[in-house]
């Protein structure tokens, strides 16, 4: 088959689209109608898909609303979801309603930095240690350029880890409201270059995995990447009993045993019912990239007793979103942000809080709903 266009057919028009798409019909003997169907302008969307002939549509619905107490997002939010798991939106919002009535959910950015680590080959373990010494002396001439790839990235530290020949070394920049791949990518190259320039040592990979992107990494999960954010809520013993149907104790054995002991046996990264659930939901309705659901599952979840009542929380160690660049300019995602409030500048910390509080939410009930034996009953009258 003929290739029509791709990364040359930069701001194809929806001509070019049907084109393309009439002969992938051709070719596979398909009929496309359905894929055909999309209402945003093709030429703008030629910046984030290559040989694109058509869009694939998911459901979307919304959640909440939702109290949050957070530094950025403050008040009721309705969260919009989009997903074709079905109970998954009722069970979040169940959970919503359950933290409402305890008075909301408390949630904190505690850490914000964006990572690129490119692997650099030296000639031995003494020149991967002058490397390190020399960028250790000239940290500000390399964020100088930085400075002059971008307006809103800004270095924020640079740590080495050598390993024979090879020297890693991560990079951690604030991004402003992106979330800033792109944006990392560019300054370390640019940075990397100065860096062989005055050290003769040669980068082998801009993306030398100790970033860690888009993988399952402990060293995201320890140190964070993209925003780092704890959320928490307190449910009163008599709420927690009448809407989840299960006491206290029950839902925190199930959390200690399930989330703890269960992710422990089985060595996952995070320990948690199913954050990446709510983290996939949010992330495609909002335009964020879906491959970093994987940072996003790594997610701790915790119950306790307190004083009788139900304290659970959540550590997402890497939530990489933003609210300009990427996906988010494409205009269903751009709406589904605004009814957030989350759409532009100075929006990110604020939607990363968001998505937290979602997590806690979709925790909440899904675990309640397993200490009550109620999980597969919810997914066969709903899902099914
Ligand atoms: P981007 O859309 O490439 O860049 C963000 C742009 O927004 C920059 O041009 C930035 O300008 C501008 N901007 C305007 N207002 C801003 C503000 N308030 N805060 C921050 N920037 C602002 O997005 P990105 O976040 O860097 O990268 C995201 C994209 O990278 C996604 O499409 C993702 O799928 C893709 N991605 C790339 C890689 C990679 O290795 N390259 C890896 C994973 C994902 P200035 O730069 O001048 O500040």
């Amino acid at each position: 088959m003929e290739q029509k266009g791709g990364l040359k057919n930069r701001g194809y028009s929806h001509a070019d689209v049907d084109e393309r798409r009439k002969a992938v019909e051709e070719f596979t003997r398909t009929n496309l109608e359905s894929i055909s169907k999309f209402c945003f302008d093709s030429e703008k969307a030629s910046k984030n898909i290559e040989n694109m002939i058509g869009a694939i549509q998911i459901p979307l619905g919304y959640a909440g609303p939702v109290l949050i107490r957070g530094d950025s997002a403050k008040g009721e939010f309705l969260i919009p979801l989009a997903t074709t798991e079905g109970a998954l939106v009722a069970s979040i919002s169940r959970g919503m309603s359950v933290i409402n009535e305890g008075g909301g959910a408390r949630v904190k950015v505690f850490q914000d930095g964006m990572t690129r680590a490119p692997v650099f080959k030296t000639n031995g373990i003494d020149h991967c240690v002058q490397v390190m010494e020399w960028i250790d002396r000239n940290i500000e001439l390399l964020s100088s350029v930085v400075d002059t790839t971008t307006n809103h990235g800004k270095l924020i530290s640079v740590e080495s880890f050598p390993a024979g020949r090879n020297l890693f070394i991560r990079f951690t920049y604030g991004t402003g409201d992106a979330m800033g791949m792109n944006m990392a990518t560019i300054a370390t190259e640019a940075v990397c270059k100065r860096i062989e320039e005055h050290t003769g040592a040669v980068m082998v990979s801009v993306s030398g995995n100790m970033c860690s992107d888009k993988k399952p990494a402990a060293i995201n999960m320890i140190k964070g990447r993209g925003k780092s954010v704890i959320a928490e809520a307190l449910i009163p013993k008599e709420i927690a009993e009448r809407r989840l149907h299960a006491s206290v104790d029950s839902i925190v054995e199930t959390s200690v045993r399930k989330n703890l002991i269960g992710s422990s046996m089985s060595v996952t990264l995070g320990a948690n019912a199913h954050a990446a659930n709510m983290v996939a939901a949010l992330y495609i309705a909002t335009g964020q990239d879906p491959a970093q659901v994987v940072s996003g599952s790594m997610t701790t979840t915790m119950c306790e007793n307190v004083e009788g009542d139900l304290y659970i929380s959540v550590r997402m160690p890497s939530v990489e979103v933003g609210t300009v660049g990427g996906g988010t300019s494409l205009p269903a995602q751009s709406e589904a942000l605004s009814i957030m409030g989350c759409l532009g500048n100075e929006k990110a910390r604020k939607f990363a809080e968001i998505v937290a509080v979602t997590v806690l939410a979709g925790e909440l009930s899904t675990i309640s709903a397993q200490a009550a034996g109620h999980l597969g009953k919810a997914h066969k009258e709903l899902g099914r």
